[in-house]
């Protein structure tokens, strides 16, 4: 299958990339990430990215003009509680829109390699985003290759950062810094 993967970061990609070519997969990176803040932090994330890519063995889509954090804040004020849903659905609906574009089998994103995200919630909404049409929700569990993932990054002297990516899961990590 030839598969657009969508990438929130460098080292979430090692699991999914690396297990998806082994199957057999062609697969193409779209880094998409309005939700990232502050836009320092979303050039780090990129430029982690594309210097690791060669190493990853793939081609990546840096869709930068897509880095407009309105529509992200748009899409989850008032819904602080949930926004992770809504967070998750402006970067597969995209993710989506491009693999159709490109003529993609399938689409799914390193966000399934994450124990720290709402796997199920991602899972189901990836489902609902392909709504049973061409190009199709791939859907694996990549969280059993987290430790490898940790490990390989690491080697690799990738720059891992420890928050999710917009300013409220900063705010939520360094409570115990800041209260
Ligand atoms: S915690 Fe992560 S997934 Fe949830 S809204 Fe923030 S950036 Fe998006």
């Amino acid at each position: 299958m030839r598969i657009l993967l969508h990438i929130c970061c460098g080292p979430c990609a090692i699991v999914p990339v690396k297990w998806l070519k082994a199957a057999g997969h062609e697969v193409v990176g779209l880094f998409t990430n309005p939700n990232i803040h502050p836009a320092a932090e979303y050039v780090r994330r990129r430029e982690t990215l594309k210097a690791f890519q060669d190493r990853l063995g793939i081609e990546v889509i840096y869709k930068d003009t897509d880095y407009d954090p309105v529509i992200w804040l748009r899409a989850v004020a008032f819904r602080e509680a949930n926004r992770c849903f809504h967070c998750y659905q402006i970067r597969l609906e995209r993710t989506r829109g491009i693999a159709k574009t490109g003529g993609f089998e399938a689409f799914t994103s390193t966000l399934l390699y994450s124990k720290r995200q709402k796997h199920e919630v991602i899972a189901a909404l990836g489902r609902d985003i392909a709504g049973g049409g061409r190009p199709e929700f791939f859907y694996q569990d990549f969280r059993e290759g987290w430790r490898e993932g940790i490990e390989t990054s690491k080697a690799w002297g990738m720059y891992r950062q420890d928050w999710c990516g917009c300013l409220l899961s900063e705010v939520e990590r360094r409570n115990n810094i800041i209260l």
